[in-house]
C-alpha cells in the first residue's frame, strides 16, 4: 500500500461532529514541494494535524482513510512517533517558546529525533547554515525575536530531527513581503538538500511558484488539483486565490 513518498488516502477528520477533512487524497512524492491552498476553515491545518498525530490535542479524530510514508502506515501513531518515523512539522502561527532562549528551543526540536551525537550536532550546523541569525541571537530569548525570526526558528526546530518529509503551516503569515520571500527562498534551499516539503499557505501566489503540484481544497474537500503551473493557469485559480479578476 501506497508508493515511497508521503501518501494521504481517503482521508476523514472531526472534531466531534465538525467533518473538518473529508475523503482529502494527496501525495508528496519524495524530494518535492507540495503544496494545499483554501481559504480561511478549509481544512489545511487539519490535514496537517492528522499527518502529523497531533490531532488529539485539538480534539480531533481521523475517521478513515490512512497516512503512509513510504509505505509505512503513520496514522494512529503518536507525535514522537511520527517524528522518529521521519515527518516534522512547523506549526501555524510559529509557536516558538517564547521564553526559552533561541538555542534552547532548536534543540527541542532534536525530542524523537533519529540518531546519535554527530547526526544532532549536523542538524544544529545545517540550521544555523539556513539561517545564520538563529546563530547570532543564540543566547536570546525567543520572544524577543521579530516576527520573520520566529518563523525561521519554527521552521528550523521542525529541520532539527532531519525530517524526510517537512510540514509547514502556513510559513508566510503575518509577515512583510520581503521577509516572506526569504522563507520561500530558504524552503526552496531547504528542498534542494532533499527534503519533501508538504505546504500550506493561504498565500497562492507564493505557494505556487515553490511548489511543483498542488491540490486546492475547499470545505475539506479536494476541488482542483495538478501541476502548480498549470493552477496557477487556471481561471478559477487565479480568480479565487491570487486575486485576478
Ligand atoms: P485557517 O487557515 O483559518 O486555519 P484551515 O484551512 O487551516 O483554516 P482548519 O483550521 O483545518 O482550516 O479548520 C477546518 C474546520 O474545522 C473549520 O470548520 C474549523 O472551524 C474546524 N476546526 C478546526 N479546529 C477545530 C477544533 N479544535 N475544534 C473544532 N473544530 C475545529
Amino acid at each position: 500500500m501506497g508508493g515511497s513518498g508521503l501518501c494521504v488516502r481517503d482521508l476523514s477528520v472531526g472534531y466531534g461532529p465538525v467533518r473538518a477533512v473529508r475523503g482529502v487524497s494527496l501525495e508528496v512524492p519524495e524530494g518535492t514541494v507540495v503544496a494545499v491552498l483554501g481559504g480561511n476553515g478549509a481544512g489545511k491545518s487539519t490535514l496537517l494535524r492528522a499527518v502529523s498525530g497531533t490531532l488529539p490535542f485539538h480534539g480531533g479524530a481521523v475517521t478513515g482513510g490512512t497516512v503512509t510514508l513510504d509505505g509505512r502506515r503513520l496514522d494512529g501513531l503518536g507525535p514522537g512517533r511520527v517524528v522518529a518515523a521521519g515527518v516534522s512539522q512547523s506549526p501555524e502561527g510559529r509557536r516558538v517558546f517564547a521564553r526559552m532562549t533561541v538555542a534552547d528551543n532548536l534543540r527541542a526540536g532534536l525530542l524523537g529525533a533519529r540518531g546519535g551525537r554527530p547526526a544532532r550536532a549536523a542538524a544544529l550546523r545545517r540550521a544555523h547554515e539556513l539561517f545564520p541569525v538563529l546563530a547570532e541571537r543564540g543566547r536570546q530569548r525567543a520572544g524577543l525575536l521579530s516576527g520573520g525570526e520566529q518563523q525561521m526558528l519554527a521552521v528550523a526546530r521542525a529541520l532539527m530531527a532531519a525530517p524526510k518529509v517537512l510540514l509547514l503551516d502556513e510559513p508566510s503569515l503575518g509577515l512583510a513581503p520581503l521577509t516572506a520571500r526569504r522563507i520561500a527562498d530558504t524552503v526552496r534551499e531547504i528542498n534542494e538538500q532533499g527534503t519533501s516539503v508538504l505546504l500550506v499557505e493561504q498565500n497562492a501566489a507564493l505557494a505556487l511558484r515553490l511548489a511543483s503540484r498542488a491540490y486546492v481544497l475547499e470545505v475539506g474537500e479536494v476541488t482542483l488539483s495538478g501541476p502548480a503551473d498549470e493552477l496557477a493557469a487556471s481561471d478559477e485559480v487565479r480568480r479565487r486565490y491570487l486575486g485576478v479578476v
